[in-house]
């Protein structure tokens, strides 16, 4: 009992039953069906799947800018919910200080006069997001990453406990990418905010995620952290990777050499070392007549070849492909 009064207070959206899609005349499409989800407090959630499978829609019902077919979502309590979509706004030129502003309109009295409360939490999304140098731009002079980064600082102004995100991070560098993530995640954390980011972006995905929404075929979501859902397989299956493995993050090469080689030594570089080679076509193979060892000399790393009486020393991975190269070219 007192478990379940836990739930509902950490739990600030729930959906029950709720079938989405669209109706056109006499037909009507059905993108999910009998969602039972929930949003809680400090966890961040990733809502996956393909393109096309309804995650927009879904984003904007639980923001309740759309009606579901059946079903509720619920909110606890007065909640508000802070959103930011993809669409690009209009009144491009207002400037990006009045847009991230316009976060806490909801916040002021008949005069609509900012005071000194709201000038500090504007502040501090500006800050957050790292976009002070931007604060004086109008939208128009904006690229679309940037853009980006100010709807999500408008979105932090609010200063909502629920936070929607359908592709915040689709048109940012991978800098920007990271950034955001790590932002959104500190947020979760120390804000205690229920987050919910739809994106397809797999690598950031896994990284971030407290919980993954996964968008099955089924008209159904699946839900669970990222390291399950990538141990049981529910990943290959709705995703279909071709020539990639997810479990050990590596794509298939097919060892087109027919050339086999052992490899010796520790820490990451052995890794991209093998990941070069598998690439290159060689079979990694203990036991195989060439060998290479990772050597660490003088702060330098040198990469070890040795075929029978030959032995050769190279400072990069890319010079000891091209020396595997000739080797094998000599005794072919
Ligand atoms: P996702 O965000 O996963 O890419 P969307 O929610 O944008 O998917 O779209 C899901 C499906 O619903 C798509 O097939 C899309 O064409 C359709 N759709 C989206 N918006 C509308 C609309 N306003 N009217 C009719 N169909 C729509």
């Amino acid at each position: 009992m007192e478990e379940e009064q836990d739930l509902k207070e950490k739990c600030l959206l729930k959906t029950r039953g709720l079938a989405l899609g669209y109706r056109n005349g006499e037909q009507s499409t059905i993108l999910f069906e009998n969602l039972n989800l929930s949003l809680c407090r400090g966890e961040l959630v990733c809502f996956m799947g393909p393109n096309g499978i309804g995650k927009s829609t879904l984003i904007r019902i639980l923001a309740g800018l759309q009606r579901p077919l059946a079903g509720e979502v619920s909110v606890s309590g007065n909640t508000e919910v802070a959103i930011v979509l993809t669409d690009r706004i209009s009144g491009l030129s207002m400037s990006v200080y009045d847009l991230v502003a316009f976060g806490r309109y909801p916040y002021l009295d008949w005069r609509i006069q900012l005071r000194e409360e709201d000038k500090n939490i504007i502040n501090r999304a500006i800050t957050l997001v790292q976009i002070k140098h931007l604060e004086n731009k109008k939208l128009y002079e904006l690229s679309d990453g940037q853009m980006q980064m100010v709807m999500i600082a408008r979105a932090l102004a609010q200063e909502t406990p629920i936070l929607l995100l359908d592709e915040p991070t689709s048109h940012l560098d991978l800098n920007n990418r990271v950034e955001i993530m790590n932002i959104l995640r500190r947020l979760c954390r120390t804000a205690n905010k229920a987050i919910l980011i739809a994106t397809h972006e797999l690598d950031l995905a896994l990284q971030t995620a407290d919980l993954l929404w996964l968008a099955t075929s089924e008209k159904t979501i699946h839900t669970g952290i990222p390291e399950d859902l990538v141990l049981d397989g529910s990943f290959d299956k709705i995703f279909q990777f071709k020539g990639f493995d997810l479990k050990t993050g590596k794509m298939d090469h097919e060892t087109h050499r027919g050339i086999s080689i052992q490899l010796h030594g520790e820490g990451f570089e052995v890794l991209w070392t093998k990941n070069a080679l598998e690439r290159s076509g060689y079979q990694i193979q203990s036991g195989a007549s060439i060998s290479i060892e990772l050597i660490h000399e003088n702060r330098a790393l040198l990469w070890r070849l040795k075929k029978e009486k030959l032995l050769t020393s190279y400072y990069s991975i890319r010079e000891l492909l091209k020396g595997l190269s000739a080797l094998n070219s000599l005794h072919s």
